[in-house]
């Protein structure tokens, strides 16, 4: 796509050669000092505010930018960790009754960031969606300048074309051959759109009737490391909890096909009614990929929906070497996948893939009349947000398109290969110190790595229950001391049946291996004692 007019410029466009007079000296003129001007002395209020206009904007583009360079700056604190008592003492919080001048909104803005916690930082490693590109941080700045609404071609042309083409590049790395996509806000909120989905192909009739048209309790099945989103949905299709059975997993956190056979058959028998399978790519804790293969042949056998919920593992879709984890998939019936996550677009940026074309729209439309109009003056079908339980929705395609065209797909495969040869120099560098570091998972899938850290007192400590309820209790007191450090930053939680563990994520292209080295070493610093 290009921009660039090339001359003699025949069309009347806003070139140069065809602006009115008064704009192009308003352009030309240097702009006053803002600092005491307020926000009528900008556009749109002020008609001849242009100068001042984009003065202001290029001051807080420059904000950003420093802050970006900080987040980068491995010599800078990730936080600055403040209780919420003293952060609401420190910082101006109040809406005032009169306006404030653009000086006090710059440093309003400085503020915000101050005490900001820097996800992008090489050393944080807390979260499934870390690190900043800024390829996609652009595509933000240009998606708010843009500010459109994406439910209709009328008023997103060219981000609704993208969006098609977009979805239609991931369905093909997930191997559907047709199909229909949707972003939609987070990963929570794509798997309820599978569900929703699954129940319309299966009871139609419920979108005009509801609880009426079902015939008796709908129940679906999940492991139990699964995400607690798929409880959410149940909860939300008024299914309920109960109805929402986690299937058992094995000793590498995946669910057991041969027990979802057991627990359908178990359903069944009490007069329920399965309906939907949920298949895991990636656990949020261990990072587990269920066995896609085999519970595709138990959803084939009961004729049941089988949807994978990749909101965190599908980045491995993208790597010819990490792709057979998810062996499978292009027998799923829908799939989850969030580029905010290992694909490192900023937030948020999620989608859900079907493979059949058509289930969206039927199970969602409810054609309003003065947003959908049949008779507008181009094909229809481009206006996508009849698709969705959403009216408007925010523009999440320009980031990641952009990303993905400064990759390229060979980028991405790079990038995910470079999160796991990470991930492995990880283990490896653990593994050097027993003594430290008790690992949970030694041979991790995905880029979680789980363990604990050993203090000195309990390095000589025999192994049992004792030790184990110990370990349990250091963990979170060595994750305050982080914090207060603002060193580094990773996350913990307990997993039945073992006590509180750390749970690293590798998912920032910052990341080297002298931050694993570094991280190493400051647990040791930080938790030596405790
Ligand atoms: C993160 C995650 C989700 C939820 O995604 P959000 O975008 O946070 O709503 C769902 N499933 C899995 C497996 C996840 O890791």
């Amino acid at each position: 796509m290009s921009f660039t007019h090339s001359s003699p410029c025949r069309s009347p466009c806003l070139s140069p050669c065809h602006r009115p007079k008064y704009a192009h000296d308003e352009h030309d003129r240097p702009p006053r000092d803002i600092g005491n001007l307020i926000y009528t002395d900008l556009q749109p209020f002020n008609l001849t505010g242009a100068p001042e206009t984009k003065l202001f904007l290029s001051y807080v583009a420059d904000i950003s930018s420093d802050y970006v360079r900080a987040t980068f700056d491995r010599s800078s604190k990730i936080l600055d960790f403040h209780q919420p008592e003293q952060l609401e003492e420190v910082l101006d919080l109040d809406i005032p009754k009169h306006p404030l001048p653009i000086d006090q909104l710059l440093t309003d803005c400085k503020d915000a960031l101050k005490y900001q916690v820097k996800t992008g930082h090489p050393r944080f490693m807390n979260q499934l969606s870390c690190g900043i590109e800024v390829v996609s941080l652009a595509g933000e700045w240009i998606t708010a300048a843009a500010n459109t609404n994406m439910f209709t071609y009328e008023i997103a042309p060219v981000f609704i074309l993208m969006e098609q083409v977009v979805m239609k590049h991931m369905r093909k790395f997930i191997g559907y051959t047709h199909g229909d996509s949707t972003m939609a806000p987070g990963g929570s909120i794509s798997n309820l759109y599978a569900a929703l989905g699954a129940r319309h192909t299966m009871f139609p009739e419920y979108k005009q009737k509801g609880l009426r048209a079902l015939p008796g309790e709908l129940v679906i099945f999940t492991s139990c490391q699964s995400h607690y989103s798929m409880k959410g949905a149940a909860c939300a299709m008024g299914l309920g909890i109960d109805n929402c059975i986690e299937v058992p997993c094995d000793d590498k956190w995946k669910m057991i096909p041969s027990e979802l056979d057991r627990l359908i058959e178990d359903a069944k028998g009490k007069g329920k009614i399965p309906f939907f399978v949920c298949a895991t790519a990636g656990t949020t804790v261990m990072g587990a990929f269920d066995p896609l293969n085999a519970i595709a042949d138990v959803c084939e056998k009961h004729k049941l929906w089988f949807h994978v919920d990749a909101a965190w593992g599908g980045g491995v879709l993208l790597s010819k070497s990490l792709r057979y984890k998810m062996a499978g998939v292009e027998r799923s019936d829908s799939i989850t996948w969030n580029p905010h996550k290992l694909m490192g677009v900023t937030l948020q940026c999620s989608g859900v893939h079907f493979k059949k074309d058509g289930i969206l729209i039927e199970c969602n439309q409810m054609s309003a009349d003065y947003l959908f109009q049949q008779d507008k003056p181009y094909d229809v079908n481009y206006d996508t947000g009849d698709k969705v339980i959403q009216c408007g929705r925010h523009n999440d395609i320009f980031k990641l398109w952009l990303l993905w065209r400064s990759k390229g797909d060979e980028g991405f495969e790079k990038h995910m290969d470079y999160l796991w040869g990470l991930t492995e120099y990880m283990v490896k560098k653990l593994k050097e110190h027993p003594d430290k570091f008790e690992l949970l998972n030694e041979d991790p899938e995905c880029t979680n790595v789980c363990f604990w850290y050993i203090p000195h007192r309990l390095r000589t400590m025999k192994q049992g229950t004792e030790r184990r309820k110990i370990l349990g209790d250091v963990q979170p007191i060595l994750k305050g001391r982080m914090m207060t450090a603002g060193s580094f930053m990773i996350g913990y939680q307990p997993l039945d049946p073992h006590p509180n563990f750390f749970r690293n994520i590798i998912s920032s292209q910052a990341v080297k291996k002298e931050d694993i080295d570094f991280m190493v070493e400051e647990l040791d610093r930080l938790g030596y004692d405790l």
